[in-house]
């Protein structure tokens, strides 16, 4: 189903996962993504490598997996590091596969790789994905900003370039408090930003990932929930329950607000997304 239609009926419940660093990790991706296909969500995206590490070769094979389950994939590129002519072939190949929704992004700036510039930003790659054919296109946006913005206000200025460009919605970069989730929201549709855009709600459920929380994610982390991992920072059954607690009471609090959809940044962990899927179940109609 076209994304337009999709957010028309409903609140979108989504989900993300990423391809393994490792191909020896391939069948317990797989096993994960029949799990989260049993929770029915709207549609399941893939992250893709901005180039020079991960294993964007894997992206493709998950989206059709996902295609293959029944579910809508949704394949992330980014552009930042690709010629036009590598984005070309991997457009070819996702369309082979029917894949056919894409989220358009610029990537990263890895100090160690010179940029490509053959699009320098997500709106170049908007315009070109939409002089190409029929793609759904989604974007990235940021409730706090984005790290290289002087200010939101510039941040959702540039935003809405990419709107205008095509993308027909936006999907959040993770936040854990919903206050910079209205705030933006509010910003964005005075700025004249009228798609729908999806919350990501990433839940935090063991210490290496509020090890990176802290170090690299550049969302501000409330007291409440510093609070929390504080605690259970060393008992990792406490720490996952509190985590999973804290993104339901996230999810049920945008719920309340109307929100367009939420995006779950499952860490490829299905048992995290089938405590959090059961406890919104009524609030969202997943
Ligand atoms: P852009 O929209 O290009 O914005 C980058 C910066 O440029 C911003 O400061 C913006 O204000 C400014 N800007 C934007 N457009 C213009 C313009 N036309 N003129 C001037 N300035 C402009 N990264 C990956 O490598 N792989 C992934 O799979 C991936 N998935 C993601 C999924 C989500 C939901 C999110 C939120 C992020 C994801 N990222 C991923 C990270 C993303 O690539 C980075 O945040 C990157 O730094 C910015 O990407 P963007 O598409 O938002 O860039």
């Amino acid at each position: 189903m076209k994304a337009k239609e999709l957010f028309k009926n409903k609140t979108v419940y989504s989900f993300e996962v990423f391809p393994p660093k490792s191909t020896s990790s391939v069948e317990v991706i797989y096993k994960a993504l029949d799990q989260l296909g049993d929770l029915h969500p709207d549609f399941i995206s893939v992250t893709f490598s901005a180039g020079g590490s991960g294993n964007s070769g894997l992206a493709l094979d998950i989206a059709s997996k996902v295609k293959a389950m029944g579910v809508t994939p949704v394949l992330h590129l980014p552009c930042i590091n690709y010629t036009r002519e590598q984005i070309d072939d991997t457009l070819a190949e996702a369309q082979s596969r029917g894949i056919d929704h894409i989220l358009a992004l610029r990537g990263d700036i890895n100090p160690d790789i010179p940029p490509v510039k053959d699009f320098a930003h997500a709106s170049d790659l908007i315009s070109y994905l939409r002089s190409k054919g029929d793609f759904d296109i989604a974007a990235a946006c940021y409730p706090e900003g984005h790290p290289d913005a002087e200010s939101l206000e510039q941040d959702i200025e540039n935003l809405k370039i990419k709107v205008d460009a095509g993308a027909d919605h936006l999907i959040t970069q993770l936040f854990f408090d919903n206050t910079f989730f209205w705030n933006f929201r509010e910003k964005a549709a005075a700025k004249g930003i009228n798609v729908p855009i999806e919350a990501g709600i990433m839940p935090v459920v063991n210490k290496k990932q509020i090890e990176r929380m802290v170090t690299t994610c550049g969302a501000s982390l409330p007291q409440k929930f510093v609070k929390i991992m504080q605690k259970y920072e060393h008992n990792p059954e406490a720490l996952r329950d509190a985590g999973i607690a804290y993104a339901i009471d996230q999810i049920i609090d945008l719920a309340a607000g109307d929100v367009d959809g939420i995006h779950l940044y499952t860490m490829n962990n299905p048992y995290v997304a089938q405590k959090i899927s059961e406890a919104v179940s009524g609030v969202i109609s997943v």
